[in-house]
Protein backbone atom coordinates (compact mmCIF):
# COMPACT_ATOMS: atom_id res chain seq x y z
CA UNK A 1 0.00 0.00 0.00
CA UNK A 2 1.33 3.17 -1.10
CA UNK A 3 1.74 6.31 1.84
CA UNK A 4 -1.28 8.22 2.91
CA UNK A 5 -1.45 10.64 5.63
CA UNK A 6 -3.83 9.24 8.08
CA UNK A 7 -5.73 5.90 7.84
CA UNK A 8 -8.00 6.28 5.02
CA UNK A 9 -11.43 5.88 5.65
CA UNK A 10 -14.52 3.86 4.41
CA UNK A 11 -18.09 3.49 4.93
CA UNK A 12 -19.48 0.52 3.70
CA UNK A 13 -23.50 0.38 3.07
CA UNK A 14 -25.87 -2.19 2.88
CA UNK A 15 -28.91 -0.31 1.66
CA UNK A 16 -32.43 -1.23 2.61
CA UNK A 17 -34.47 -3.24 -0.10
CA UNK A 18 -38.00 -2.36 -1.87
CA UNK A 19 -39.76 -5.64 -2.61
CA UNK A 20 -43.51 -7.15 -2.54
CA UNK A 21 -41.65 -9.59 -0.05
CA UNK A 22 -38.36 -10.54 1.35
CA UNK A 23 -37.55 -13.23 4.26
CA UNK A 24 -33.85 -13.47 5.41
CA UNK A 25 -32.81 -17.06 4.33
CA UNK A 26 -29.74 -15.65 5.62
CA UNK A 27 -29.51 -12.72 3.48
CA UNK A 28 -25.95 -11.40 4.68
CA UNK A 29 -23.87 -8.52 2.86
CA UNK A 30 -21.38 -11.39 1.95
CA UNK A 31 -19.71 -9.55 -1.21
CA UNK A 32 -19.77 -6.02 0.89
CA UNK A 33 -17.62 -7.45 3.92
CA UNK A 34 -15.27 -9.19 1.51
CA UNK A 35 -14.47 -5.50 0.10
CA UNK A 36 -14.12 -4.81 4.20
CA UNK A 37 -11.58 -7.34 4.36
CA UNK A 38 -9.83 -6.41 1.46
CA UNK A 39 -9.89 -2.79 3.01
CA UNK A 40 -9.08 -3.60 6.48
CA UNK A 41 -6.61 -6.03 5.96
CA UNK A 42 -4.53 -3.16 4.04
CA UNK A 43 -4.46 -0.94 7.36
CA UNK A 44 -7.85 1.16 6.22
CA UNK A 45 -10.72 2.47 8.92
CA UNK A 46 -13.74 0.74 7.46
CA UNK A 47 -17.54 0.91 8.56
CA UNK A 48 -20.32 -1.03 8.07
CA UNK A 49 -23.75 0.25 8.07
CA UNK A 50 -25.97 -2.73 7.20
CA UNK A 51 -29.59 -1.42 6.61
CA UNK A 52 -31.34 -4.63 7.07
CA UNK A 53 -30.02 -5.27 10.78
CA UNK A 54 -33.07 -6.39 12.03
CA UNK A 55 -31.94 -6.17 15.94
CA UNK A 56 -31.92 -1.70 15.23
CA UNK A 57 -33.52 -1.00 18.64
CA UNK A 58 -34.39 2.68 17.18
CA UNK A 59 -36.28 0.88 14.48
CA UNK A 60 -37.78 -1.95 16.71
CA UNK A 61 -39.78 1.16 19.11
CA UNK A 62 -41.14 2.28 15.64
CA UNK A 63 -41.86 -0.66 13.89
CA UNK A 64 -42.05 -3.70 16.80
CA UNK A 65 -39.75 -6.39 16.71
CA UNK A 66 -39.38 -8.41 13.37
CA UNK A 67 -39.76 -12.15 14.56
CA UNK A 68 -36.83 -14.55 14.15
CA UNK A 69 -36.73 -18.20 13.60
CA UNK A 70 -33.90 -20.11 15.84
CA UNK A 71 -31.01 -20.75 13.13
CA UNK A 72 -30.66 -17.10 12.13
CA UNK A 73 -33.43 -16.54 9.57
CA UNK A 74 -36.55 -14.96 9.63
CA UNK A 75 -38.33 -11.48 9.34
CA UNK A 76 -36.66 -8.04 8.61
CA UNK A 77 -37.95 -4.43 9.79
CA UNK A 78 -40.99 -3.35 7.29
CA UNK A 79 -42.76 -0.99 6.20
CA UNK A 80 -45.23 -0.17 3.39
CA UNK A 81 -48.71 -0.20 2.07
CA UNK A 82 -50.65 -1.04 -1.23
CA UNK A 83 -50.72 2.92 -1.76
CA UNK A 84 -46.81 3.56 -3.14
CA UNK A 85 -46.89 3.27 -6.57
CA UNK A 86 -45.69 0.02 -7.24
CA UNK A 87 -48.26 -1.12 -4.85
CA UNK A 88 -51.21 0.17 -6.59
CA UNK A 89 -50.33 -0.91 -10.15
CA UNK A 90 -50.18 -4.34 -8.52
CA UNK A 91 -52.68 -4.31 -6.28
CA UNK A 92 -50.38 -5.69 -3.14
CA UNK A 93 -48.38 -4.42 -0.47
CA UNK A 94 -44.95 -3.56 -1.58
CA UNK A 95 -42.83 -2.57 1.13
CA UNK A 96 -39.68 -0.89 2.52
CA UNK A 97 -37.90 -4.18 4.23
CA UNK A 98 -34.29 -2.86 6.79
CA UNK A 99 -33.85 -0.22 9.69
CA UNK A 100 -36.45 2.99 9.54
CA UNK A 101 -34.78 5.98 7.35
CA UNK A 102 -34.08 7.93 10.23
CA UNK A 103 -31.95 5.28 12.18
CA UNK A 104 -29.81 4.24 8.91
CA UNK A 105 -29.30 7.78 8.28
CA UNK A 106 -27.90 8.60 11.85
CA UNK A 107 -25.65 5.31 11.37
CA UNK A 108 -24.28 6.89 8.37
CA UNK A 109 -23.71 10.39 9.99
CA UNK A 110 -21.88 8.53 13.21
CA UNK A 111 -19.36 6.07 11.70
CA UNK A 112 -16.68 8.36 11.43
CA UNK A 113 -17.94 10.89 13.92
CA UNK A 114 -14.87 9.31 16.52
CA UNK A 115 -12.63 10.53 13.98
CA UNK A 116 -14.12 14.25 13.47
CA UNK A 117 -14.55 13.99 10.12
CA UNK A 118 -16.08 12.40 6.30
CA UNK A 119 -15.32 9.24 5.15
CA UNK A 120 -12.70 9.73 2.11
CA UNK A 121 -14.92 6.82 0.34
CA UNK A 122 -18.22 5.44 0.18
CA UNK A 123 -19.15 1.90 -1.36
CA UNK A 124 -22.44 1.16 -1.38
CA UNK A 125 -23.46 -2.76 -2.17
CA UNK A 126 -26.35 -3.81 -4.84
CA UNK A 127 -28.29 -7.22 -4.88
CA UNK A 128 -31.42 -8.15 -7.26
CA UNK A 129 -31.82 -5.90 -10.06
CA UNK A 130 -35.34 -4.76 -9.45
CA UNK A 131 -34.25 -3.73 -5.39
CA UNK A 132 -32.20 -0.49 -7.67
CA UNK A 133 -34.77 1.67 -5.26
CA UNK A 134 -32.97 0.81 -2.11
CA UNK A 135 -29.54 1.57 -3.67
CA UNK A 136 -31.02 4.61 -4.56
CA UNK A 137 -32.21 5.84 -1.30
CA UNK A 138 -28.70 4.97 0.06
CA UNK A 139 -26.54 6.82 -2.46
CA UNK A 140 -28.88 9.67 -1.66
CA UNK A 141 -28.80 9.84 1.73
CA UNK A 142 -24.64 9.60 1.86
CA UNK A 143 -24.67 12.25 -0.69
CA UNK A 144 -26.84 14.63 1.54
CA UNK A 145 -25.14 13.47 4.54
CA UNK A 146 -21.46 13.78 2.83
CA UNK A 147 -21.74 15.58 0.08
CA UNK A 148 -17.78 15.75 -1.17
CA UNK A 149 -17.13 12.05 -0.45
CA UNK A 150 -17.00 10.63 -4.09
CA UNK A 151 -19.55 7.47 -3.94
CA UNK A 152 -18.79 3.84 -6.11
CA UNK A 153 -21.97 0.94 -6.11
CA UNK A 154 -20.99 -2.53 -6.59
CA UNK A 155 -22.70 -6.12 -6.76
CA UNK A 156 -25.10 -8.10 -8.83
CA UNK A 157 -27.03 -5.17 -9.85
CA UNK A 158 -24.26 -2.57 -10.18
CA UNK A 159 -22.67 -5.54 -12.11
CA UNK A 160 -25.72 -6.73 -14.57
CA UNK A 161 -27.15 -3.41 -15.18
CA UNK A 162 -24.09 -0.98 -15.00
CA UNK A 163 -25.52 1.84 -17.28
CA UNK A 164 -29.23 1.59 -15.08
CA UNK A 165 -27.11 1.90 -12.18
CA UNK A 166 -25.33 4.94 -13.12
CA UNK A 167 -28.57 7.14 -14.47
CA UNK A 168 -30.52 6.06 -11.73
CA UNK A 169 -28.77 6.10 -8.84
CA UNK A 170 -26.32 8.90 -9.35
CA UNK A 171 -22.89 7.66 -8.07
CA UNK A 172 -19.63 8.33 -8.85
CA UNK A 173 -18.70 5.14 -10.01
CA UNK A 174 -20.10 2.13 -10.51
CA UNK A 175 -18.25 -1.53 -9.82
CA UNK A 176 -19.03 -4.40 -12.23
CA UNK A 177 -17.56 -7.59 -11.51
CA UNK A 178 -16.37 -9.59 -8.84
CA UNK A 179 -12.32 -8.23 -9.55
CA UNK A 180 -10.91 -5.75 -7.24
CA UNK A 181 -9.11 -4.25 -10.32
CA UNK A 182 -12.12 -2.07 -10.90
CA UNK A 183 -12.67 -0.72 -7.96
CA UNK A 184 -9.09 -0.14 -7.55
CA UNK A 185 -8.82 1.89 -10.38
CA UNK A 186 -11.40 3.91 -8.91
CA UNK A 187 -9.45 4.48 -5.34
CA UNK A 188 -6.11 5.31 -7.26
CA UNK A 189 -7.84 7.77 -9.23
CA UNK A 190 -9.11 9.11 -6.21
CA UNK A 191 -5.53 9.50 -5.02
CA UNK A 192 -6.54 6.85 -2.27
CA UNK A 193 -3.95 3.56 -1.73
CA UNK A 194 -5.27 0.54 -3.07
CA UNK A 195 -4.45 -2.89 -1.11
CA UNK A 196 -2.53 -5.75 -3.23
CA UNK A 197 -4.23 -8.63 -4.42
CA UNK A 198 -8.28 -9.87 -5.40
CA UNK A 199 -10.89 -9.98 -2.68
CA UNK A 200 -10.43 -12.33 -0.07
CA UNK A 201 -12.94 -15.48 -0.05
CA UNK A 202 -13.88 -14.39 3.23
CA UNK A 203 -14.62 -11.88 5.50
CA UNK A 204 -12.94 -10.79 8.74
CA UNK A 205 -13.23 -11.87 12.12
CA UNK A 206 -14.91 -8.15 12.79
CA UNK A 207 -17.82 -8.80 10.41
CA UNK A 208 -19.37 -11.39 13.17
CA UNK A 209 -20.74 -7.67 14.54
CA UNK A 210 -22.52 -7.43 11.06
CA UNK A 211 -23.26 -11.47 10.80
CA UNK A 212 -24.77 -11.67 14.11
CA UNK A 213 -26.47 -15.26 14.33
CA UNK A 214 -25.61 -16.83 10.87
CA UNK A 215 -21.98 -16.24 9.09
CA UNK A 216 -21.80 -17.25 5.17
CA UNK A 217 -19.41 -19.52 3.52
CA UNK A 218 -18.19 -19.54 0.24
CA UNK A 219 -15.81 -22.71 -0.90
CA UNK A 220 -15.66 -21.93 -4.92
CA UNK A 221 -16.83 -19.01 -7.23
CA UNK A 222 -19.57 -19.78 -9.92
CA UNK A 223 -20.16 -23.24 -11.49
CA UNK A 224 -18.96 -25.24 -14.26
CA UNK A 225 -22.64 -25.42 -15.83
CA UNK A 226 -24.25 -22.79 -17.91
CA UNK A 227 -27.87 -22.84 -17.91
CA UNK A 228 -29.19 -20.45 -19.98
CA UNK A 229 -31.57 -19.03 -17.35
CA UNK A 230 -28.59 -18.53 -14.77
CA UNK A 231 -27.15 -15.33 -13.48
CA UNK A 232 -23.86 -17.62 -12.40
CA UNK A 233 -22.14 -17.53 -15.46
CA UNK A 234 -22.68 -13.97 -15.76
CA UNK A 235 -21.31 -13.07 -12.82
CA UNK A 236 -18.44 -15.07 -12.32
CA UNK A 237 -17.35 -16.40 -16.52
CA UNK A 238 -15.21 -19.36 -14.66
CA UNK A 239 -15.71 -22.08 -12.03
CA UNK A 240 -13.21 -21.64 -9.51
CA UNK A 241 -12.53 -23.13 -6.05
CA UNK A 242 -10.05 -22.92 -3.53
CA UNK A 243 -8.43 -24.92 -1.21
CA UNK A 244 -10.26 -26.59 1.64
CA UNK A 245 -7.77 -24.47 4.35
CA UNK A 246 -9.15 -21.02 3.90
CA UNK A 247 -12.65 -22.15 4.50
CA UNK A 248 -11.95 -24.19 7.10
CA UNK A 249 -9.83 -21.13 8.68
CA UNK A 250 -12.65 -18.60 8.04
CA UNK A 251 -15.80 -21.47 9.70
CA UNK A 252 -13.33 -21.11 12.93
CA UNK A 253 -13.46 -17.94 13.04
CA UNK A 254 -16.82 -17.38 13.16
CA UNK A 255 -17.34 -20.40 15.14
CA UNK A 256 -15.00 -19.21 17.73
CA UNK A 257 -16.97 -15.52 17.61
CA UNK A 258 -19.72 -17.40 19.24
CA UNK A 259 -21.55 -18.23 15.84
CA UNK A 260 -23.34 -21.54 14.69
CA UNK A 261 -25.18 -21.46 11.80
CA UNK A 262 -23.78 -21.36 8.62
CA UNK A 263 -24.59 -20.80 5.58
CA UNK A 264 -22.92 -21.84 1.57
CA UNK A 265 -23.18 -19.32 -0.72
CA UNK A 266 -21.85 -21.65 -3.67
CA UNK A 267 -23.12 -22.19 -6.51
CA UNK A 268 -22.00 -25.60 -7.43
CA UNK A 269 -20.38 -26.31 -4.00
CA UNK A 270 -20.43 -30.21 -4.60
CA UNK A 271 -18.42 -30.09 -7.88
CA UNK A 272 -15.08 -30.39 -7.21
CA UNK A 273 -15.77 -32.07 -3.80
CA UNK A 274 -13.17 -34.92 -3.14
CA UNK A 275 -10.65 -32.00 -3.18
CA UNK A 276 -12.66 -29.17 -1.52
CA UNK A 277 -15.68 -30.06 0.45
CA UNK A 278 -15.01 -33.25 1.47
CA UNK A 279 -12.02 -32.44 3.05
CA UNK A 280 -13.76 -29.60 4.78
CA UNK A 281 -16.37 -31.62 6.27
CA UNK A 282 -13.82 -34.31 7.54
CA UNK A 283 -11.92 -31.34 9.31
CA UNK A 284 -15.05 -29.93 10.77
CA UNK A 285 -16.08 -33.01 12.23
CA UNK A 286 -12.91 -33.38 13.71
CA UNK A 287 -12.75 -30.56 15.45
CA UNK A 288 -16.72 -30.36 16.49
CA UNK A 289 -17.80 -34.16 16.89
CA UNK A 290 -17.04 -33.85 20.90
CA UNK A 291 -18.30 -30.66 21.66
CA UNK A 292 -21.73 -29.64 23.45
CA UNK A 293 -22.88 -27.16 20.69
CA UNK A 294 -22.47 -28.57 17.22
CA UNK A 295 -22.77 -25.84 14.48
CA UNK A 296 -25.25 -26.25 11.82
CA UNK A 297 -25.09 -25.93 8.19
CA UNK A 298 -27.24 -24.50 5.71
CA UNK A 299 -27.65 -24.42 2.41
CA UNK A 300 -29.73 -21.35 0.65
CA UNK A 301 -28.74 -22.54 -2.96
CA UNK A 302 -29.28 -25.86 -4.07
CA UNK A 303 -26.73 -28.29 -4.62
CA UNK A 304 -25.94 -30.24 -7.84
CA UNK A 305 -28.34 -33.76 -7.42
CA UNK A 306 -26.13 -36.05 -9.28
CA UNK A 307 -22.72 -35.25 -6.81
CA UNK A 308 -24.80 -36.62 -4.12
CA UNK A 309 -23.07 -40.01 -2.96
CA UNK A 310 -23.65 -42.27 -0.20
CA UNK A 311 -20.17 -40.61 1.52
CA UNK A 312 -21.61 -37.04 0.64
CA UNK A 313 -24.90 -37.68 2.15
CA UNK A 314 -23.02 -39.34 5.43
CA UNK A 315 -20.52 -36.41 5.95
CA UNK A 316 -23.01 -33.81 5.38
CA UNK A 317 -25.24 -35.58 8.22
CA UNK A 318 -22.46 -35.98 10.62
CA UNK A 319 -21.08 -32.43 10.03
CA UNK A 320 -24.28 -30.90 10.71
CA UNK A 321 -26.21 -30.17 7.94
CA UNK A 322 -29.88 -29.37 9.06
CA UNK A 323 -31.25 -30.24 5.59
CA UNK A 324 -30.65 -30.81 2.11
CA UNK A 325 -32.03 -27.98 -1.13
CA UNK A 326 -31.23 -29.82 -4.78
CA UNK A 327 -31.36 -28.17 -7.96
CA UNK A 328 -34.30 -30.85 -9.54
CA UNK A 329 -35.56 -28.20 -11.68
CA UNK A 330 -37.34 -30.17 -13.78
CA UNK A 331 -38.29 -34.54 -14.66
CA UNK A 332 -38.33 -33.74 -18.26
CA UNK A 333 -35.13 -34.72 -19.65
CA UNK A 334 -35.66 -32.33 -22.90
CA UNK A 335 -35.87 -29.50 -20.35
CA UNK A 336 -32.63 -29.88 -19.05
CA UNK A 337 -31.39 -30.87 -22.57
CA UNK A 338 -32.61 -27.32 -23.96
CA UNK A 339 -31.96 -25.36 -20.68
CA UNK A 340 -28.06 -26.55 -20.05
CA UNK A 341 -25.81 -26.85 -23.06
CA UNK A 342 -23.23 -29.58 -22.47
CA UNK A 343 -25.52 -32.07 -20.99
CA UNK A 344 -27.54 -32.31 -18.52
CA UNK A 345 -26.88 -31.39 -14.74
CA UNK A 346 -28.75 -35.03 -13.60
CA UNK A 347 -31.32 -37.51 -14.75
CA UNK A 348 -34.44 -37.19 -13.07
CA UNK A 349 -35.05 -40.74 -13.16
CA UNK A 350 -32.20 -41.04 -10.80
CA UNK A 351 -33.78 -38.36 -8.17
CA UNK A 352 -35.51 -41.42 -5.88
CA UNK A 353 -32.02 -43.03 -5.64
CA UNK A 354 -30.55 -39.95 -4.46
CA UNK A 355 -33.33 -39.55 -1.69
CA UNK A 356 -32.58 -42.94 -0.68
CA UNK A 357 -29.09 -41.97 0.12
CA UNK A 358 -29.59 -38.80 1.91
CA UNK A 359 -32.27 -41.27 4.23
CA UNK A 360 -30.15 -43.74 4.66
CA UNK A 361 -27.70 -40.97 5.74
CA UNK A 362 -30.43 -39.87 8.66
CA UNK A 363 -32.12 -36.56 6.57
CA UNK A 364 -35.69 -36.93 7.65
CA UNK A 365 -37.79 -36.25 4.13
CA UNK A 366 -38.82 -32.96 5.05
CA UNK A 367 -35.18 -31.48 5.23
CA UNK A 368 -35.08 -32.31 1.44
CA UNK A 369 -36.38 -30.09 -0.48
CA UNK A 370 -36.43 -29.54 -4.42
CA UNK A 371 -36.34 -26.84 -5.96
CA UNK A 372 -38.70 -27.36 -9.19
CA UNK A 373 -38.54 -24.44 -12.01
CA UNK A 374 -41.91 -22.30 -13.15
CA UNK A 375 -42.42 -19.83 -15.51
CA UNK A 376 -39.67 -20.04 -17.58
CA UNK A 377 -40.06 -18.11 -21.31
CA UNK A 378 -43.07 -20.52 -22.87
CA UNK A 379 -43.17 -23.01 -20.23
CA UNK A 380 -46.61 -25.22 -19.89
CA UNK A 381 -47.89 -25.20 -16.04
CA UNK A 382 -48.26 -29.10 -16.83
CA UNK A 383 -44.56 -29.54 -17.15
CA UNK A 384 -43.91 -27.77 -13.61
CA UNK A 385 -46.28 -29.32 -12.41
CA UNK A 386 -45.16 -32.93 -14.00
CA UNK A 387 -42.23 -32.17 -12.81
CA UNK A 388 -43.30 -31.32 -9.01
CA UNK A 389 -45.44 -34.45 -8.86
CA UNK A 390 -42.48 -36.23 -10.04
CA UNK A 391 -39.95 -34.88 -7.05
CA UNK A 392 -42.67 -35.34 -4.61
CA UNK A 393 -43.19 -38.91 -5.27
CA UNK A 394 -39.37 -39.62 -4.51
CA UNK A 395 -39.67 -38.58 -1.41
CA UNK A 396 -38.46 -34.85 -1.00
CA UNK A 397 -40.17 -31.59 -0.13
CA UNK A 398 -40.52 -29.22 -3.28
CA UNK A 399 -40.36 -25.80 -3.64
CA UNK A 400 -41.45 -24.09 -6.60
CA UNK A 401 -38.65 -21.90 -8.06
CA UNK A 402 -39.86 -18.88 -9.52
CA UNK A 403 -38.35 -17.61 -12.50
CA UNK A 404 -36.37 -14.27 -12.38
CA UNK A 405 -34.87 -12.84 -16.12
CA UNK A 406 -31.13 -11.84 -15.48
CA UNK A 407 -29.88 -9.19 -18.18
CA UNK A 408 -27.13 -10.81 -20.39
CA UNK A 409 -27.84 -14.27 -19.57
CA UNK A 410 -28.56 -16.14 -22.81
CA UNK A 411 -32.57 -16.86 -21.97
CA UNK A 412 -32.70 -12.97 -21.30
CA UNK A 413 -33.64 -11.97 -25.12
CA UNK A 414 -36.45 -14.49 -25.25
CA UNK A 415 -38.02 -13.23 -21.92
CA UNK A 416 -38.15 -9.64 -22.79
CA UNK A 417 -39.49 -10.61 -26.53
CA UNK A 418 -42.45 -12.50 -24.17
CA UNK A 419 -43.18 -11.06 -21.42
CA UNK A 420 -46.25 -8.77 -21.18
CA UNK A 421 -43.79 -6.04 -19.23
CA UNK A 422 -40.87 -3.91 -20.39
CA UNK A 423 -38.36 -5.83 -18.92
CA UNK A 424 -34.83 -4.21 -20.47
CA UNK A 425 -36.75 -0.67 -19.67
CA UNK A 426 -37.54 -0.87 -16.03
CA UNK A 427 -35.67 -3.47 -13.50
CA UNK A 428 -38.73 -3.77 -11.56
CA UNK A 429 -40.82 -5.58 -14.03
CA UNK A 430 -37.85 -8.76 -13.66
CA UNK A 431 -39.06 -9.47 -10.28
CA UNK A 432 -40.19 -13.00 -10.40
CA UNK A 433 -43.08 -12.02 -7.59
CA UNK A 434 -44.74 -10.14 -10.34
CA UNK A 435 -44.66 -13.50 -12.48
CA UNK A 436 -43.11 -11.47 -15.57
CA UNK A 437 -43.16 -14.50 -18.19
CA UNK A 438 -47.58 -15.08 -17.41
CA UNK A 439 -49.06 -16.38 -20.38
CA UNK A 440 -52.00 -18.47 -21.65
CA UNK A 441 -50.66 -21.69 -20.77
CA UNK A 442 -48.91 -20.78 -17.51
CA UNK A 443 -51.24 -18.62 -15.38
CA UNK A 444 -51.01 -16.70 -12.35
CA UNK A 445 -53.69 -19.08 -10.54
CA UNK A 446 -51.65 -22.13 -12.24
CA UNK A 447 -48.98 -20.78 -9.97
CA UNK A 448 -51.01 -20.15 -6.88
CA UNK A 449 -52.11 -24.43 -7.28
CA UNK A 450 -48.45 -25.38 -7.65
CA UNK A 451 -47.11 -23.63 -4.75
CA UNK A 452 -50.32 -25.29 -2.48
CA UNK A 453 -49.44 -28.20 -3.97
CA UNK A 454 -45.80 -28.16 -3.24
CA UNK A 455 -46.72 -26.81 0.90
CA UNK A 456 -49.25 -29.88 0.59
CA UNK A 457 -48.26 -33.04 3.16
CA UNK A 458 -46.11 -35.68 1.49
S1 LIG B 1 -26.12 -25.69 -12.53
FE1 LIG B 1 -27.19 -24.24 -11.19
S2 LIG B 1 -25.69 -22.66 -10.64
FE2 LIG B 1 -24.89 -23.83 -12.39
S3 LIG B 1 -25.46 -22.63 -14.17
FE3 LIG B 1 -27.06 -24.19 -13.86
S4 LIG B 1 -28.61 -23.19 -12.55
FE4 LIG B 1 -26.73 -21.94 -12.47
Amino acid sequence: MSFFRTRPRALLVYPPVYDFALFDLFLKPFGLLRVESWLGGAGWDTRCVNALDYEDEASAAVLGKPKRGNFGTGKFFREGSREGEWGRLFGRRFSRYGIVQGAFEKRLASAFAHTGGAPDVVLVSSGMTYWYAGVREAVRSCRSLFPKTPIAVGGIYASLLPGHCAASCGPDAVIAGDSSSALGDFLGRLGLPVPAGEYPDSPRREAASVLKDAAILRLSRGCPYSCDYCASRVLFPRFSSAGPDAAFESFRVFREAGILNFAFYDDALLVNKEKVFLPFLERVISCTEKNDERPRFFLPNAVHINEIDSRTAFLMKRSGFQEVRMGFESSSPRFHAEHTPGGAKFEPRLFSETVRLLREAGFPSRALIAYVLAGLPGQRAQEAEASLRAARASGARVQVSEFSPVPGSPLWEKAVSLSRYPLAEEPLYQNNSIFPLEWEGFTQSDLQRLKELARSPL
